[in-house]
C-alpha cells in the first residue's frame, strides 16, 4: 500500500526533503497526472517515525523578519547580460565559488529539455544555469549531492526557486551549513514539466523537425523578449504563435503547481542568502542605470549573503534602492500568483483532448493570431515600429 504524505495537493511544493530525510528510504517522488511530483510513502516500508512532516518547510510557520533586506539594481557586464534572462546576478555570485574551487547548483535543460538540477564544478557546466526555465525543475537526489560536496569542505552555491533553497536547509544540519550559500528568485511559480515536454513534442510534430535549443527570454529579443527555439538543422524560431505559446500558457497562471498558489514565500522575508529577480519598473527609479541589456534586483538577507555580494562588488554596477520601489512590479513579493478561476478547465481540456486542445484554445495557435503576428513581423522588418516609437517620443 502507498499514500501521500499529505492529502492536498496545494501543501506540497515538491521539494523532497522528506524523501532526503526518511530513515528506511520509503519515500519515493512520483508524478502526478498533471506531471508534478509528489511524495509517495511506501506503507510497508514505513516506520511512522514523523521525520518527513517535521522537515517540511512548506508546512512550517511563517518566517519572522528581524531585519528588512537590503535591496539593490544589479547589472553585470554586457557580455553576461546577454547570456542571463535579468543583470546576470546568478553568474557574478557563481564566478566567485568556482574560482575558489567549490561547487555551483542550479536548474539546467537536459538533452531532451527536461529542467533538473545540476551540479557544476566549471563555467561550461555553471553556464548551463543560466537563464530561466518556465517549468519546475527535477531535483532527482541532488540534495545529497550538496552534503556530500559540504562533508568534503567544499565550499557551494545552490540556487533555485524559494521552497528548493528552503528545503536544502532543512537537511543540513547548523553545522553542514557552514560552508553553504544560497541564491533564490523571486518566484511566479513554476508550471508543468510533462506540459513542457508535451509543447516540445507538439512542435516538433508540426514542424517536423527535431528542437535542439530552447530559450524563455533570449536577450537577442530584448529584456522582456519573447521565446526563442533553434532545430537540429540550425534554423531558429522566435515571434511566431506556435512558439510563444508557452508564455500565454505561463503568464496564463493555469499550468503552475497547485502549492504556488499558496506559496509561503511570497514576501519580503526571506529564507535565502540573497535573492535575485528582475527590477522591473527600474526605469521609472533610476532612469540612468536601466538599459535594454537587463537589470537584477538583488536582496541581502544575511551576513553570509553580504559577503558573497561584496565579493563581486569589482564585476557588477550596483545602486542601492528600496524594498517600496522592489515590490511594485513584483508583485509575488507580497502575494502569492492568484489561482485562475480557469484552471480546472484548463486540466480538464487537456485530458479529454490533450496538448494539441489546449494549444488551440490557450496558446493562441489560432489563424487570427497568426495573421496578426504576420503584420507585426512585416512591421519590423520594415522598421516600422522603430519610426512609430521615434515619432510618439516627438
Ligand atoms: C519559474 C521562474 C519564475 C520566476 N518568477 C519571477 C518573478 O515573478 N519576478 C522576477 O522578477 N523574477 C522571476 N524569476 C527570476 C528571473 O527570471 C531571473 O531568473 C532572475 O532575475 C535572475 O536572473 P540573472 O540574470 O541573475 O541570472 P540567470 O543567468 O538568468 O540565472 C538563472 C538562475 O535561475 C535559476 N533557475 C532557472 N530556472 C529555474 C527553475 N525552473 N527552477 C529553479 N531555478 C531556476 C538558475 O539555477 C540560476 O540560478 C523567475 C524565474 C523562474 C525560473
Ligand atoms: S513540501 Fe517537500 S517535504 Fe513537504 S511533503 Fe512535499 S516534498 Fe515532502
Ligand atoms: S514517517 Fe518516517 S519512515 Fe515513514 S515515510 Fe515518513 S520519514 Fe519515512
Ligand atoms: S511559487 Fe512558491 S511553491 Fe511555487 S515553485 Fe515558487 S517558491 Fe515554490
Amino acid at each position: 500500500m502507498s499514500y501521500s504524505v499529505y492529502e492536498r495537493k496545494e501543501d506540497c511544493c515538491g521539494c523532497t526533503a522528506c524523501m532526503n530525510i526518511c530513515p528506511k528510504g520509503a519515500i519515493t517522488m512520483q508524478a502526478d497526472e498533471e506531471g508534478f511530483l509528489y511524495p509517495e510513502i511506501d506503507g510497508k516500508r514505513c516506520i511512522e517515525c514523523g521525520l518527513c512532516k517535521k522537515i517540511c518547510a512548506f508546512q512550517k510557520e511563517e518566517l519572522s523578519l528581524e531585519e528588512m533586506p537590503q535591496v539593490y539594481a544589479v547589472k553585470a557586464s554586457d557580455e553576461i547580460r546577454r547570456q542571463s534572462s535579468s543583470g546576470g546576478c546568478f553568474t557574478a555570485f557563481s564566478d566567485v565559488i568556482l574560482q575558489k574551487g567549490g561547487a555551483v547548483y542550479g536548474c539546467a535543460f537536459d538533452e531532451k529539455l527536461k529542467a533538473e538540477h545540476i551540479r557544476a564544478e566549471n563555467e561550461r557546466e555553471r553556464d548551463r544555469c543560466r537563464g530561466s526555465k518556465y517549468s519546475q525543475s527535477d531535483l532527482g537526489t541532488i540534495f545529497s549531492s550538496v552534503k556530500e560536496d559540504l562533508k568534503a569542505g567544499r565550499e557551494v552555491l545552490f540556487t533555485g526557486t524559494t521552497c528548493q533553497t528552503a528545503a536544502l536547509r532543512e537537511v543540513l544540519s547548523e553545522q553542514e551549513q557552514k560552508n553553504l550559500y544560497t541564491v533564490d528568485i523571486i518566484c511566479h511559480g513554476t508550471p508543468s514539466p510533462r506540459l513542457f515536454a508535451d509543447f516540445i513534442e507538439y512542435i516538433e510534430q508540426k514542424r517536423n523537425k527535431k528542437v535542439k535549443a530552447y530559450y524563455h527570454r533570449p536577450k537577442d529579443l530584448g529584456w522582456r523578449g519573447g521565446e526563442k527555439l533553434i532545430y537540429a538543422d540550425g534554423k531558429k524560431e522566435s515571434r511566431t504563435t506556435l512558439v510563444d505559446g508557452w508564455r500565454n500558457i505561463f503568464y496564463g497562471d493555469l499550468a503552475l503547481r497547485p502549492s504556488c498558489y499558496q506559496c509561503r514565500y511570497s514576501n519580503p522575508c526571506r529564507p535565502s542568502d540573497i535573492t535575485i529577480a528582475d527590477f522591473w519598473g527600474i526605469e521609472g527609479y533610476a532612469p540612468e542605470f536601466s538599459d535594454a541589456l537587463g537589470v537584477s534586483l538583488a536582496l541581502v538577507s544575511s551576513e553570509k549573503g553580504r559577503r558573497l555580494f561584496e565579493a563581486c562588488r569589482s564585476s557588477l554596477q550596483i545602486i542601492e534602492r528600496t524594498m517600496e520601489e522592489a515590490v511594485v512590479k513584483n508583485p509575488n513579493l507580497k502575494v502569492p500568483t492568484a489561482r485562475p478561476a480557469a484552471r480546472t478547465q484548463f486540466w480538464a481540456l487537456y485530458k479529454e483532448g490533450g496538448f494539441p486542445a489546449i494549444m488551440r484554445l490557450y496558446g493562441k495557435d489560432t489563424l487570427k493570431q497568426k495573421i496578426k503576428y504576420a503584420i507585426k513581423a512585416i512591421m519590423r522588418k520594415c522598421g516600422l515600429f522603430a519610426l512609430a516609437k521615434k515619432i510618439l517620443k516627438k
